[in-house]
């Protein structure tokens, strides 16, 4: 990754380099071609108005050849040089493009590569208007080496070469440091992977940044802290079943071991074979339960277009004995006629589950325990609420309380027996309403009660 933006870096550069040393190189010979001009035209108008004074126009020649840094010859008609500022030409005959286009009349110039130098030559024609007519009587012709042009191109070259040497270090570096940024969060993310999958859940990856890699580490979080939570319910959820297994094992296995001392009267063998079969019940309610709940998982709904508020009714008219054994008293109001696609038996389980729970979380304090149940409609939504004064459920466990095996075992005694009960209940109704795409929500206060509300289309 280093090395491709490495390459991207210095390839930019070198390609920015060259056109910046092209177009400096061009300007450059550009502005003295220029400048040349002028001084051609000068030397063109001194030599024209000092024909006379050749010994005057000589000097000047000198001296303008010194300022441009050039070498200027003036030629007349005949090619044959009059003035040479370096005096090595004089009385030779000059041929050359240039000469030839001046003494047409056009100025003209050309960069010439001799050898490992490079020259750049003009010349202008010299013009005398004699009674209304031009004549061309020479040219002059200016010779510049370019090698000061070639310097200044080579010093600036060696400068960018040093700035762009010390830019890429530095963003390599900066590369360096920011790759390195960039990369850390994802290698924690790593290693809370790894973690996870060596099975340490709810393992945290410290998260700094609020960018897509930030929401990844804080969707990470959440997941192992679900598996956590998750895990902890099922090793709660075994504990508890073994927990209720192993009582009712452990009385059949004393009245047992207590039947076997022998010399025991009928009716004791009676009694203690009674509780023996009461336990075994209780084991086998237990085994039924659980295989129901494993076996929901896995059914299929029968889902069929019913009348909602007769399966309420049916339901609530067989929990009122239920609830009357237990002190509680229920409230049904009902809309009429509401037909919903459903799963009869499994809305029945559903509900009943709830109703069961409102029942056995009641609050013992209060001089009256009461479970309202009710149905009604809003718009294309049925609304069933199952609201309870009962024991509530702390606030800070309302997200765990759907899971299998989750039981909030504070505060939920009636005197001194516990409540029996293993997690499941409201896992199967959590089932059944997810499977039928229906939406349960709680609210739940500790000592007040509790409200479960859930909303299913109506058609
Ligand atoms: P359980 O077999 O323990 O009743 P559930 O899955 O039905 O299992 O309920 C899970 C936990 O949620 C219960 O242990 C209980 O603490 C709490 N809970 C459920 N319903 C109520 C309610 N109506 N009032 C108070 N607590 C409740």
């Amino acid at each position: 990754m280093l090395i491709i933006y490495s390459l991207i870096i210095l390839l930019t550069f070198s390609a920015f380099s060259i056109i910046m040393l092209s177009n400096y190189k061009n300007s450059q010979v550009r502005n003295t071609e220029i400048r040349l001009f002028q001084t051609a035209n000068i030397v063109a108008d001194t030599y024209k108005g000092n024909r006379d004074e050749m010994i005057f126009t000589r000097m000047m020649v000198r001296s303008y050849g010194m300022q441009a840094n050039a070498r200027i010859l003036v030629v007349d008609s005949n090619r044959e040089v009059l003035i040479d500022n370096y005096n090595d030409y004089i009385g030779n005959k000059i041929d050359n493009i240039e000469i030839r286009n001046s003494l047409e009349g056009k100025s003209s110039s050309n960069l010439y590569k001799l050898e490992n130098k490079e020259v750049l030559q003009l010349s202008v024609p010299v013009i005398l208007n004699e009674f209304g007519e031009d004549k061309i009587i020479g040219a002059i012709l200016i010779s510049y080496d370019m090698a000061l042009i070639k310097d200044n191109v080579a010093q600036l070259q060696k400068d960018m070469i040093k700035i762009g040497s010390i830019g890429l270090l530095m963003s390599l570096l900066l590369t360096i440091f920011a790759s390195h940024n960039l990369t850390k969060p994802l290698r924690d993310l790593t290693i809370g992977v790894e973690k996870i999958s060596e099975g340490e859940l709810g393992y945290i990856v410290e998260s700094k940044t609020k960018d897509e890699v930030g929401k990844l580490i804080d969707t990470f979080n959440n997941m192992s802290s679900t598996l956590s939570r998750i895990e902890k319910n099922r090793r709660n959820y075994i504990n508890s079943i073994s927990h209720e297994l192993k009582t009712p094992l452990t009385s059949i296995k004393v009245l047992i071991e207590s039947l076997s001392l022998g010399n025991r009267d009928v009716d004791t063998y009676k009694e203690y074979l009674q509780d023996i079969h009461e336990e075994t019940e209780r084991m086998e309610r237990l085994v039924n339960y659980l295989m129901k709940s494993l076996k929901l998982e896995e059914s299929v709904l029968n889902v069929r277009e019913e009348d909602l508020s007769q399966i309420l009714k049916e339901i609530v008219k067989l929990i009122i004995p239920y609830a009357d054994r237990n002190q509680v008293c229920i409230n049904f109001t009902c809309a009429e006629n509401i037909k919903v696609k459903c799963d009869k038996d499994k809305v029945k389980e559903m509900v009943f589950n709830l109703l069961d729970n409102s029942i056995k979380y009641k609050d013992p304090s209060k001089e009256k325990s009461l479970v309202y149940i009710s149905l009604e409609k809003r718009n294309s939504v049925a609304l069933l609420t199952v609201e309870d004064n009962g024991v509530g459920i702390d606030e800070k466990k309302l997200d765990d309380i759907f899971n299998r095996g989750f039981r909030v075992l504070e505060g939920q005694s009636h005197g001194d027996s516990k409540v029996e009960g293993y997690g499941i209940g409201l896992a199967v109704v959590k089932s059944i309403i997810d499977k039928h795409g229906w939406n349960i929500s709680v609210k739940s206060t500790l000592n007040e009660g509790s409200i479960f509300k859930i909303q299913i289309p109506i058609g």
